[in-house]
């Protein structure tokens, strides 16, 4: 489905803050990935506590997969571009994950899934990424949602810039995901060449912009350049009131995301993230025990 919108403009755009480039590594069963947002950076941008970039055309980079693995604590979101991944969970949810679909998976007190390659050849792409759930919602039931692509509401606006509305809402469409507390807004934005877009945004709300097609300039007067896989982290001017995009360069693609922080403690062991380290050998015992899975 897609809506026409009228454009909204934001008068104190924010400026760029910090401009990251990702990690590489691997995770699951060797699958190669960028990581974006790391761990030194998630109190910056609370709630949000990972974003993983993967994109490949190499089967070897991809195909072994994530297979079985617990999480506990937080909300994984999965946002694929190109291929096909199958997902599996404890709770006995089936999933697939195609082009343009999104995952939005709530760990809560506990799943266990796997997320592993449908296609021997071919391109893999798209994001993971995680959002953490307050303290009172840490260990509340697993939940999972498979949104197919023609279910992400998307944005047309004059001149050609596109927005899958992902979750929260901007310009007065609901995206497909609301959530409580951390009041997620995702959006994943085409702009053409010359295009330039503004989305406002709560200044309180921790935000970045994550390029990964073309290059971007991003902020009012002084825009600063932000090149493909490079991730903008998004100053928090008091009386800034949203993010200005232009595809100056040709056209860009980009993932804005922004959210409420929580400011709580944060405590993470590889999948569990938790906001004490008691909590944290609570988590680990409960999957040695299998009660994760269940
Ligand atoms: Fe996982």
């Amino acid at each position: 489905m897609s809506v026409v919108a009228t454009p909204v403009h934001v008068g104190q755009p924010r400026a760029v803050e910090r401009v990251v480039r990702g990690q590489p590594t691997s995770d699951g069963a060797g699958v190669r990935l960028t990581r974006v947002l790391t761990q030194p950076l998630q109190r910056r941008l609370d709630p949000f506590l990972m974003l993983d970039a993967f994109g490949s055309d190499a089967a070897g980079d991809y195909i072994g997969g994530f297979p079985d693995h617990p999480h506990r604590g937080f909300e994984t979101v999965t946002i694929m571009l190109a291929g096909r991944m199958r997902h599996r969970d404890s709770v006995g949810n089936v999933g697939l994950l195609e082009p343009g679909s999104v995952q939005w998976m709530t760990a809560g007190r506990g799943i266990v899934h796997s997320e592993m390659p449908e296609q021997q050849e071919g391109r893999m792409a798209g994001f993971q990424l995680w959002v953490n759930l307050a303290a009172k919602d840490k260990m509340t039931a697993p939940q999972y949602r498979d949104i197919a692509p023609a279910d992400v509401p998307e944005i047309e606006l004059d001149g050609g810039a596109r927005m899958r509305v992902i979750a929260g809402e901007t310009h007065g469409v609901r995206g497909a995901v609301q959530r409580p507390t951390t009041e997620p807004l995702v959006l994943d934005i085409a702009l053409p060449a010359g295009v330039r877009l503004d989305v406002p945004l709560p200044s309180s709300h921790n935000a970045f912009a994550f390029v990964y097609d073309g290059s971007l300039d991003v902020g009012g007067d002084i825009a600063t350049r932000v090149e493909c896989e490079r991730m903008a982290i998004l100053a928090n001017g008091a009386g800034a009131d949203g993010a200005r995009l232009a595809a100056a360069a040709g056209p860009a693609r980009v993932l804005l995301v922004a959210g409420r922080p929580l400011r709580e403690p944060i405590a993470q062991y590889g999948p569990f993230v938790m906001n004490t380290t008691e909590e944290l050998q609570a988590a680990f015992a409960d999957y040695q025990r299998g009660v994760l899975a269940t």
